[in-house]
């Protein structure tokens, strides 16, 4: 395997940031992550993790650490916002487990980039770099040279934007503008769980579908916290994390819903806001020694809950890929995004429909009762195959 002593760069230290550089050191690639904040930090919310993604875990050598911090729901169940009804239940215990090979879960996003970062910093071969936001990058050929806001450059073999969903590697890779305003937004709140009363309390991930709305929530932590995320339509724009929710924004729009979802919606005293976009998906995302991964990439919407998994699925692919192809970072950057787009492209479109399910009124919220209701964990098993038997 030929390899310059030239670090590969990896603009962002989110959670695809930091999967990939654990994938690539462990492939003996040295690496330079190049973070914008001041530090490596997660929201507190919590991210529920696909069978597909404990694999990877496995393969990067976190599945234990990983299953240290994660709780692992008994079921998914669907209920409708407005009489309470339930619309379906799909085992997520043993019997997913059985089915699929590895474990349905849940994990607080702190835990999970904090296993990822420490497995990193283990490895004499990474070099982590703080404040340091991207601006723009030029490919020599032999190498790349990325330049940062203040001024600084990084020289390196090549360049992989993990970025997020405002990249600024993409703007200049791709060039296709901001991303598409979903027109949902979302409010992330956390409470502890001493605050849950008793008839609140359930050890599964819970969706209360209403009129173009949804209240997810589940038990975090070690389940000694409980995560509630609140979608609503809503035309509002911002970018990041930062903004608070205004929590009577949210008892207007839920007053006609569930008792029981109210009272959720009562409980957090603070709310984030974000709003929900994604863009269309493509399949070109490399050129020469630069590609993208994780939502750079592929932004999707959240209801597939699969957004980080694939940034983690990537990295795997990603280090392989390169671990292949003997220093041509060309090659291994085009190979590795012919194996990733068309099951990006299918989260990132099945996501989507997933909304207008959960966002259901009048007939379709008829239709999506008829569909759901009859069906059995392994008709449901079956449906999710293509996406949970993983790579
Ligand atoms: C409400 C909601 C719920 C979700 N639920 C789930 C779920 O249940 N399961 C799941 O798998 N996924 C879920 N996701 C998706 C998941 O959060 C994202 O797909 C995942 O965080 C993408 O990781 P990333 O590393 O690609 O990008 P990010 O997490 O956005 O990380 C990008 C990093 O790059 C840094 N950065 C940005 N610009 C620069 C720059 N110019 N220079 C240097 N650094 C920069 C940022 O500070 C950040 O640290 C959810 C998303 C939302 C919004």
């Amino acid at each position: 395997m030929a390899k310059t002593d030239l670090p590969i760069l990896i603009a962002g230290g989110g959670i695809g940031g930091f999967a990939a550089a654990l994938a690539l050191t462990q492939k003996g690639f040295p690496v330079q992550v190049i973070e914008r904040a001041a530090d490596f930090h997660e929201l507190g919310a919590g991210i529920q993790l696909g069978p597909n993604v404990f694999r990877m875990f496995e393969l990067l050598g976190v599945g234990n650490e990983m299953s240290h911090w994660a709780v692992f729901p008994d079921n998914l169940i669907m209920r409708d916002a407005l009489d309470g009804t339930e619309i379906t239940r799909i085992p997520t215990g043993e019997p997913l487990h059985r089915r699929f090979g590895y474990p349905y879960a849940v994990i607080h996003r702190a835990d999970l980039h904090k296993v990822l970062i420490d497995a990193v910093k283990r490895s004499p071969l990474a070099k982590l770099t703080t404040s340091c936001k991207v601006v723009s990058f030029e490919d020599r050929g032999d190498r790349v040279v990325v330049k940062t806001e203040a001024g600084e450059t990084f020289d390196g073999a090549a360049l992989i934007g993990a970025d997020g969903l405002w990249s600024a590697v993409r703007s200049q890779l791709v060039g296709d503008g901001k991303p598409r305003v979903s027109g949902h937004i979302a409010y992330r709140g956390v409470i502890p769980l001493a605050q849950v009363p008793d008839h609140l309390r359930e050890n599964n991930v819970v969706l209360w579908a209403g009129p173009k709305t949804h209240l997810v929530h589940y038990p975090l932590h070690r389940g000694e916290v409980y995560n509630l995320v609140v979608v609503f339509h809503s035309s509002r724009y911002e970018e990041g994390w930062d903004t608070y929710g205004d929590p009577s924004e949210l008892r207007e729009r839920f007053a006609a819903q569930h008792p029981k979802v109210r009272e959720f919606l009562a409980m957090a005293n603070e709310w984030k806001m974000w709003v929900l976009c994604d863009r269309e998906p493509i399949s070109h995302w490399s050129v020469g020694r630069v590609t993208l991964l994780g939502d750079a990439a592929h932004p999707m919407l959240q209801y597939l809950a699969q957004g980080g998994c694939m940034a983690i699925e990537d990295a795997v692919v990603l280090a392989r890929s390169l671990a292949q192809a003997k220093g041509d970072y060309n090659g291994a950057f085009l190979a590795y995004q012919q194996q990733r787009y068309l099951r990006t492209t299918r989260v990132q479109l099945t996501a989507r429909m997933y909304g207008d399910i959960y966002h259901a009124t009048d007939a379709v919220r008829d239709l999506r009762r008829q569909m759901l209701a009859g069906r059995t964990p392994e008709q449901a098993y079956n449906g999710m195959a293509w996406l949970y038997d993983g790579i």
